[in-house]
């Protein structure tokens, strides 16, 4: 559902431009606000939730989608651990729907999917595992790497059940703003892919604000 937000750029307490290819990590605690900002279009951006105080609890895609009844997000959203407790709410969305079938980007599925030669290309999944290796303050490793939520990435559910991954639906200024429920850490992967059009083969900035209430 499409809904803009009221809040003001200029009065967020923190802002930053997350490049393509790079990773942000960072805490978001109970009650503020986050917002993502697709500042060119067409861009994906791979996002993982944990509890600050015990990263065993996580953002989990099936108790999401099975406590919501549908398998797209967008505003009213209410995005779940994997103990079935709310970690944050969709509060805005001006794209209108959001994936988190698709899975994230990494070496292993570029070569199943496009050609033995991607392997060396830069994926998600790296951005994911160096972001914990530069940040082991924040106690996450690769067994908390787990699935996630593609902001703004189109992958629409074909009729006989199939996923496909499709041009996008986002647009230069769209973002989708959500609500933290605990004290969480963000890990976000600002999608690096080339070979499909989620990223409309450019892959773009996004940017990150956050509004303390
Ligand atoms: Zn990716």
């Amino acid at each position: 559902m499409l809904k803009t937000s009221d809040r003001l750029p200029e009065q967020a307490s923190f802002r930053t431009v997350v490049d393509s290819g790079d990773y942000y990590i960072g805490r978001l605690n109970k009650g503020q606000t986050l917002r993502i900002l697709d500042l060119e279009g067409n861009q994906a951006a791979d996002t993982l939730f944990y509890n600050a105080d015990n990263p065993a609890e996580r953002y989990s895609m099936s108790d999401t989608l099975s406590a919501q009844g549908q398998v797209y997000l967008t505003t009213g959203s209410r995005l779940m651990s994997n103990e079935q407790r709310v970690m944050l709410e969709i509060v805005a969305d001006t794209c209108g729907r959001h994936d988190t079938l698709g899975g994230a980007c990494a070496t292993e599925s570029n070569t199943v999917r496009y050609d033995l030669e991607k392997r060396c290309m830069h994926a998600c999944r790296d951005s994911w595992m160096l972001a914990i290796g530069e940040h082991p303050e924040y106690g996450l490793t690769k067994r908390d790497i787990g699935h996630n939520i593609n902001f703004f990435m189109n992958v629409p559910v074909t009729p006989d059940g199939g996923l496909s991954f499709a041009d996008g639906i986002s647009a230069p200024g769209k973002y989708v703003e959500m609500t933290a429920c605990m004290d969480l850490i963000v890990l976000l992967s600002n999608c690096p892919q080339l070979n499909n059009p989620c990223n409309g083969y450019n892959p773009t900035p996004v940017e990150l604000l956050i509004w303390s209430s």
